[in-house]
Order: C-alpha cells, then sequence, then structure tokens
C-alpha cells in the first residue's frame, strides 16, 4: 500500500467544495445565508450566465475587518460556533466555516467589506482559493462578494451543469427561498441584468409569499399555532387551491429551509381526502423548536434535519394545518356498516367480506365486466329481440367527430337527449340519434339510459344492472386531452380583444418567456410586460380568458418539473394542463346534450374509464349493492 500522506489544504478544501458547493444555486444559498447571519436588511444578488460566469451579492451587515476578511477563507474559519457545546445550540445559519474556504477553492473572488466601526474597507482577491492581492478600500458599509468562473479550476464538475437557464432557475430558487425565510430582509435579485424578484423586507411574511409565488400567496390561508413550545407560522393553500405538484411547499426550521418527508407527510395528512390524487398542497411553514430539539447538522448542504421527537413534530403540523383549514380531525366518510345481526341468529356462512359501496373499475375489469354481460343467457326471447333492436340504434361515433366541442354552435349538431322515462318503464331507453357520416365497426354496447345529473357533478347512467356515476369534468378534460394530442399543431387559438396582464412568480415568467414556442404550440401568445408580469395576447380556443392565468402558472410548473431531455411528456403534461383547464367544470351548469356526448363517449369506450392521471373516470353501482344497502336481499 501506497504511503500515508496529509492531504494539502488545497485538495481538502476541494474536496469539501464537492459537498458544499455544487452549483451557482448552492454558492447563492451560502452567501445568502452569510449575509442575513451578518445582519443585513438589505440583500442584493446578481447572476450572469445562470451564475457560472458570474454571481455578486451585496449586503449591508456587519462587514469584517481585513484580518476577518482574510480568515474568512480558511477552512472551519467561523465566527458563529467556539465551542462542542455550541453545536447544540446553533441559532446562526452557517457554523461550519467551510462555505467560503469551499467557493473559493473553484473559482475567482472578489471581497469588498467594511464594518460599521473602520474608515476604510478591504479588498481582498483569490484565486483557486489563494489570496492574489489584498488592498484598503473605500466602501460602503457591509460587505460585497463577487463569485467569477465557477469551477475553472474543476473541468469533471463543470461538466455536471445543466444549461444556463436551468442553472439560473436554480439561483432563483434559493433566492426565493431565503425571501421567504428571512420576510425580514429585503431581497434583490437580477438576472443578466433583469430584475426578477424584489421583497419589500417589511417583515411580512404574506408580501414576501405575494412575491415569491406570485398570485397564488395571496389566496393561502394563515397559520398561526403553538403546541407545549414548538411554534408553528405561515400560510397553507385551500383545498380548492391544490397545485399539481409539491413545488410550493416550502418548510423551515428555526428559519432553515428543510427538506423533510415527515414535514410534508404531516402537511399532507391534514389535507386527507380533500385533494383529488395527484395534486398537492401549497404552503409556506415555518416551524420553532428549541435548537436541542432538532440536529441540523445531518447533511452538509444542511437541508436536512433530525427532530427529536418525530410525533409531536408531526402532531404539530397536522394539527396546526387542519386548525388553520377549520377542519375537525377526521371528518366521517361515507361508510356502510353491515346490517346488524338479529339477536340468536348464527349466521350460515361467513358474512361476505365488506366491499367499498362505490368502488372503480379497472379497465381489466371492465373488460372482463363486458365480456361476462356479453356472455350472460338473455332474459327471455322478447327482451333478447329488443335488445337486439336497441342496439341497432346505438348510435355510432367516430371519435373525431364525436369530440365533444362544447360551443353553442357546434351543440346544434350534438343529438338530443333521449326524453326521459317514467320510471315505471322497464326497457333502457336509447339516445335518438342518426349515426354520422363514417362508418365504423359498431362497438358492442349493451343498451344504457341517460337517467340525469347529480351535483352540477356526475352524470348518472344505468345500463342492465349498474348504475353509472361519470364525472363529468374528468370526462371531458380527458377527451379534449385526446384531441390534443392527436393533432397538437392545430390547437386553434383566439386573439384576446384586450392583451390580458398575469402576474407570475418570477420562475414561471423566465420558464415560459424561454419557451415561447412551445407555448405558441399550445395556442398561448405571450411577451414579457415587466414586474413578473406577461402579456397574454392569444389563448387555445376552449380557454377561457379565466383560466388563463391558471393555466400558465401550471404550464410553468410542468415545465419546471419536466425533465428536459423527455420532451415528449413534457408536451403531454402540457397538453393535459390545457385539457383540464378548457373542460367543463364541475359544479357548472351544463347542457343535458353536453352530458349525454359525454356518457356516450365513456360508455362506448373502456380505456375512458380512465383520465390521464389516474383519476377515475366512472364509478360504477351495482343494483346487487344497492339492495344489499335496503336489506332487500
Ligand atoms: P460559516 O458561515 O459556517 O461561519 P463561512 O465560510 O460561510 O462559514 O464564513 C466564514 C466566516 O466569514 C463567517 O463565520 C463570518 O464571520 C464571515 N462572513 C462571511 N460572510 C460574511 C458577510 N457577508 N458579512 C460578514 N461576515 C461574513
Ligand atoms: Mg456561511
Amino acid at each position: 500500500m501506497a504511503k500515508i500522506i496529509q492531504l494539502s489544504t488545497h485538495v481538502a478544501n476541494l474536496i469539501a467544495a464537492g459537498e458544499v458547493v455544487e452549483r451557482p444555486a448552492s454558492v447563492v444559498k451560502e452567501l445568502l445565508e452569510n449575509a442575513v447571519d451578518a445582519g443585513a436588511t438589505q440583500v442584493t444578488v446578481e447572476i450572469r450566465d445562470g451564475g457560472m460566469t458570474f454571481i455578486r451579492v451585496t449586503d449591508n451587515g456587519c462587514g469584517m475587518d481585513s484580518q476577518d476578511a482574510k480568515t474568512a477563507f480558511s477552512r472551519h474559519a467561523t465566527s458563529k460556533l467556539r465551542t462542542a457545546e455550541d453545536l447544540a445550540a446553533i441559532s446562526t445559519m452557517g457554523f461550519r466555516g467551510e462555505a467560503l474556504a469551499a467557493i473559493a477553492s473553484v473559482s475567482r473572488i472578489d471581497l469588498l467589506t467594511k464594518t460599521k466601526d473602520s474608515l476604510s474597507g478591504t479588498s481582498l482577491q483569490l484565486e483557486a482559493g489563494v489570496i492574489t492581492e489584498e488592498n484598503e478600500a473605500g466602501c460602503p458599509d457591509g460587505t460585497t462578494i463577487i463569485v467569477r468562473d465557477l469551477f475553472f479550476n474543476t473541468p469533471a464538475r463543470m461538466k455536471f451543469m445543466k444549461s444556463d437557464t436551468v442553472e439560473g432557475g436554480r439561483v432563483a430558487g434559493a433566492v426565493q427561498l431565503q425571501a421567504l425565510a428571512h420576510p425580514e430582509v429585503a431581497f434583490r435579485f437580477l438576472r443578466d441584468g433583469k430584475e426578477v424578484l424584489s421583497t419589500p423586507g417589511t417583515g411580512g411574511l404574506e408580501a414576501a409569499i405575494y412575491c415569491v409565488y406570485g398570485r397564488d400567496g395571496g389566496k393561502m390561508v394563515k397559520l398561526d399555532s403553538h403546541w407545549d413550545n414548538y411554534t408553528l407560522t405561515g400560510y397553507v393553500s385551500k383545498p380548492t387551491d391544490a397545485r399539481p405538484s409539491r413545488n410550493l411547499q416550502t418548510f423551515f426550521v428555526n428559519g432553515r429551509p428543510v427538506k423533510s418527508r415527515l414535514l410534508v407527510a404531516a402537511l399532507e395528512e391534514a389535507y386527507r381526502n380533500q385533494l383529488m390524487v395527484g395534486k398537492f398542497p401549497a404552503c409556506v411553514l415555518h416551524l420553532n423548536l428549541p435548537a436541542t430539539a432538532v440536529d441540523v447538522n445531518v447533511h452538509p448542504a444542511k437541508t436536512e434535519v433530525k427532530f427529536l421527537n418525530e410525533k409531536a413534530v408531526f402532531d404539530c403540523i397536522h394539527y396546526g394545518v387542519l386548525g388553520a383549514l377549520n377542519k375537525t380531525p377526521d371528518r366521517p366518510q361515507m361508510q356502510f356498516k353491515p346490517a346488524p345481526k338479529a339477536e340468536n341468529t348464527i349466521p350460515a356462512k361467513p358474512a361476505p367480506k365488506q366491499e367499498s359501496f362505490f368502488r372503480t373499475m379497472t379497465a381489466q375489469e371492465y373488460k372482463n365486466f363486458s365480456a361476462a354481460v356479453a356472455q350472460a343467457p338473455k332474459p327471455n326471447p322478447e327482451a333478447a329481440a329488443a335488445t337486439a333492436k336497441t342496439i341497432e340504434r346505438t348510435p355510432v361515433f367516430h371519435q373525431a367527430v364525436q369530440l365533444p366541442d362544447l360551443k353553442p354552435e357546434k351543440l346544434a349538431q350534438i343529438p338530443s337527449p333521449a326524453p326521459q322515462q317514467p320510471a315505471a318503464k322497464a326497457e333502457p331507453e336509447i339516445p335518438q340519434t342518426e349515426p354520422v357520416q363514417e362508418e365504423l365497426a359498431m362497438p358492442q354496447v349493451q343498451p344504457w339510459r341517460f337517467v340525469g345529473e347529480l351535483y352540477n357533478t356526475y352524470i348518472l347512467v344505468e345500463q342492465g344492472e349498474d348504475a353509472f356515476l361519470i364525472d363529468k369534468h374528468a370526462a371531458h378534460e380527458r377527451i379534449l386531452f385526446e384531441k390534443l394530442k392527436e393533432n397538437p399543431e392545430s390547437i386553434s387559438s383566439q386573439a384576446l380583444l384586450t392583451p390580458l396582464p398575469c402576474r407570475l412568480s418570477p420562475e414561471a415568467v423566465s420558464l415560459l418567456l424561454a419557451n415561447r414556442s412551445l407555448l405558441a404550440h399550445l395556442g398561448f401568445e405571450i411577451d414579457e410586460f415587466g414586474d413578473n408580469t406577461l402579456l397574454v395576447r392569444q389563448v387555445p380556443m376552449d380557454l377561457a380568458p379565466e383560466d388563463v392565468q391558471d393555466s400558465l402558472d401550471l404550464l410553468a410548473e410542468n415545465l419546471q418539473n419536466g425533465r428536459r431531455e423527455k420532451s415528449s411528456e413534457v408536451r403531454d403534461e402540457m397538453l393535459h394542463t390545457v385539457a383540464c383547464k378548457a373542460a367543463i367544470k364541475a359544479g357548472w351548469k351544463t347542457d343535458e346534450k353536453e352530458l349525454l356526448v359525454l356518457a356516450t363517449a365513456v360508455m362506448n369506450r373502456e380505456d375512458l374509464k380512465y383520465c390521464p392521471h389516474g383519476r377515475p373516470i366512472c364509478i360504477s353501482l351495482s343494483k346487487k349493492q344497492l339492495e344489499k344497502q335496503f336489506k332487500r336481499s
């Protein structure tokens, strides 16, 4: 084995840099934390080329004297930790004393700093961690640090960097986090010369959220709860404003942004049964607890935490959020209990397993089900003949022709609903329609009857011994999605009479602008308007103007989450978003003709039992199940 040698400081710093300095965003995070620790009330971040060539952070904090300025760049140099005991009760952001050393080892640095008490400041230049110049300098109180040419001496690391847009986006994320962590500090962020974020620094979290989350920030519910010596404050989204991802879930523990499955689980538990599959709450939550109850020293980048009492933390978040949402912990769910047994009766055989009342059919189950129905013996020749006749009359719908374009002028072409039959009539009624021109193989569909609509949301259909509840929004969304997917080139757009200003988060604005051509494909024409606002000139045909802002927001989120390499997936996500926004909504009053078209589409296509995101379109309820409930069987 080779001889053991002590690593040079430079090599040690490079190794540390690998842990602490992953990308421009991690540099910015460290520099911002230092500024906040220095007591700054105003911090400006500027980057160029995604932060790869230039990062400048200017603060008006306490500054450093010339000696401290130099020591700050040596490894394990910190003013925040003196003894091992201090480690247990850390309250500043930094404490390891390795950030500056690590950053300096992989870049070129200019530092300008001055304390209030001294007349002049210090200017330092470093290259790859070595001080190359030191001067006295006139400068304002506080610190300015410029990091140039990140990873210039570690080409291997450089290879891992993504495009400037992606890296710049991550930097924006880091600034946003600090802005949400410290509403008392005014943050400004400039990207390639343009201001993309500016928070007032007046101390109100709501104002900071508004600046960072954009419009969504205005709709959140305030939370302020205490649990022993734990405090939980912040804002959470209403269940109705759920997001398509966890992007807007931000947690701070003692002021430090953290990632924690425990916190996410506790938050989402409070929304249980209130959100659709694939929807997530948004939050900015500050959890404060005694420094000794949490260990932040788990991860070098310090985004992971370990709690001493996980149960207490979970409860604090769970009940705190529930309280804010004004909900009782466990709302009773619709449940059907088995009928109470009469005394002295012994069941002849074990009771059948309790099945949930409503249930969703899987595509496979539906296949089996229709096959079974098709093979089932006909009750009697007469009925069989009637059924055969009605099947003949079953409208043949071609997908493309049949897609419900719910515009008034299109409605005329849509078949009228069957006249409502008195309940007593035994024979199922079939919608009376003329088959459309195109001839297709007729699907073998059992006759069914449109019964009506429940809660302006569910279409009720009867088919043989089964009832189906069809979620009209989900059905329409799926159908529109397919239409868009089949032919995305042809998404027709409508020009808005007056361009619509949409205020979004800085990240959303830059992502959308960077993907203008993709948006044009989807029917959107957007322009930059400044102040985190886009001017929307054209929108997809089916989209109502009041849904434009939401759609853009979601599209930005798709872009942010979507992996660049899989552009087809991103496109699908985007199409889905447009479809979702353009579809009729639950709770809306919908023309019966439209409902009938949707019901027909679903009843004719077993694959429509599922929407692209796994949310059910249709659930079934059998006559047997009902009979059991009414104790008829
Ligand atoms: P840590 O923050 O863990 O102490 P750093 O390497 O980030 O380690 O910083 C080393 C030291 O440099 C800090 O402890 C602090 O004393 C000083 N320092 C760094 N940035 C600033 C700043 N913006 N203003 C004042 N002092 C600073
Ligand atoms: Mg630090």
